[in-house]
């Protein structure tokens, strides 16, 4: 698992109605007045807003894409065609018909591995896949790992990595060498020159465990967009938790539960339904990916469409995921959670007003519910600061409006 740097491979184990608030707010006075308090929304982020796709509509597709995939079913063997469906999921879901891809189970009973190389090509060794092969999420996350690394430009940035380690480990063979034989004089000059190494070394290393890491990351959107579950992402890591494996700081992969809590953290910042109503989408309106088999014979290819020529995969930034959680929260009335995240994502980014606004937003919100004078000036806080940020922006100017308005009331 760790010998790998010889294969330019990177191994696996190594993404509008105004809703108005009928908000039953009994006045204090007279129960039986009701004050309705509407949200404000100038939909500044509908950009973000993928809706469902007509369910009937869906279902139709689907039908038709089976009739499809039966002709497929006999060119391949089960494998085969367990990999096949799964993968092609992900491919339409994530709009990455724009070349060939290669895909195969690579025979081994001990290399529990996957691998992704050669631009184009994904090995799943069936060491890996007989331990996994039933259990379709499991799967996709190690397909979508090994994709992550393609989306990513890791093959190129890895295999320069990889270069230099295996220079510098040679240097260091031959300094450890010399250490032994040379006399004690001159041994501390070579052991320092080995530390010296190690330290450039272990630099080299980490960068190959932080993008293993950041396709960790990336798999969790793109196997949710073609549909799967990816909380059931955890379950591949854990198995390779059974396996011997000793980490060093030398090691090309993190150790397992820095993996884990790398991905439980990621889950939590992403949002499930959007990514999957943005696959849905995308399969809507993609056609069955066809296949050819492999020259190679334990290979098959997953045929490229004519109408996608151009990798156009942009990895979400987490501030647009913050965002996109936190304005679906704002949907759906959860000022709470809402809050928080418009707060984290102005926290990555604090010259985008936009957070900053519907922050002024919620807080109006909250202080109208609750009449505690906190939430208004918090309010203002914010307004000001979007303020700041787009001085000419016609929804900051109503806001902050608004808000001293408010102000003044409470002030008389
Ligand atoms: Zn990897």
């Amino acid at each position: 698992m760790k010998r790998l740097f010889l294969l330019s491979f990177i191994l696996l184990l190594f993404s509008n109605t105004a809703y108005s608030a009928q908000n039953e707010n009994a006045n204090i006075s007279n129960s039986t007045e009701y004050t309705t308090i509407k949200k404000k929304d100038p939909k500044i982020f509908d950009k973000y807003i993928i809706k469902e796709t007509d369910k009937t509509k869906y279902q139709q597709k689907i039908s038709a894409d089976n009739k499809k995939y039966s002709s497929i079913k006999n060119q391949l063997n089960n494998d085969q065609y367990n990999l096949y469906r799964i993968f092609e999921q992900i491919i339409r879901a994530n709009n990455l018909e724009y070349q060939n891809w290669r895909i195969g189970i690579k025979r081994t009973a001990t290399n529990v591995n996957a691998s992704a190389g050669s631009a184009n090509l994904i090995l799943i060794n069936s060491a890996l896949y007989d331990s996994i092969y039933n259990d379709k999420d499991a799967v996709a996350f190690v397909l979508s790992h090994e994709m992550a690394h393609f989306l990513l430009n890791h093959t190129n940035k890895s295999a320069k990595i990889i270069y230099n380690i295996d220079k510098l480990e040679h240097k260091l063979k031959g300094l450890k060498y010399y250490a032994k034989s040379s006399s004690s004089k001159n041994e501390l000059i070579y052991l320092s020159s080995i530390s010296t190494l190690n330290i450039k070394l272990n630099r080299l290393y980490k960068k190959l465990r932080e993008m293993e890491l950041e396709a960790d990351k990336e798999a969790i959107s793109i196997m949710a967009r073609a549909g799967y579950n990816p909380d059931n992402a955890v379950s591949v890591i854990e198995f390779f938790e059974k396996l011997p494996n000793i980490d060093t700081a030398k090691s090309s992969h993190p150790d397992n539960l820095e993996r884990i809590n790398n991905i439980s953290k990621e889950i939590s910042l992403i949002d499930k339904e959007s990514l999957k109503n943005q696959g849905q989408a995308n399969i809507f309106n993609s056609d069955v990916v066809s296949i050819k088999k492999s020259t190679d014979k334990y290979t098959f290819v997953m045929n490229a469409q004519k109408k996608l020529t151009l990798n156009t995969y942009v990895a979400d930034s987490n501030e647009t995921k913050l965002i996109l959680k936190a304005y679906n929260y704002y949907l759906d009335d959860d000022m709470e959670q809402a809050e928080l995240n418009f707060t984290e994502a102005f926290k990555l980014n604090k010259t985008n007003y936009a957070p900053a606004l519907y922050l002024s937003y919620i807080n109006e919100y909250n202080y109208l519910c609750s009449e505690d004078i906190k939430k208004l000036k918090r309010a203002n806080y914010w307004i000001k600061k979007a303020k700041k940020l787009s001085p000419s922006d016609k929804n900051i100017s109503k806001q902050e409006k608004d808000i001293t308005s408010l102000l003044n009331k409470i002030n008389k």
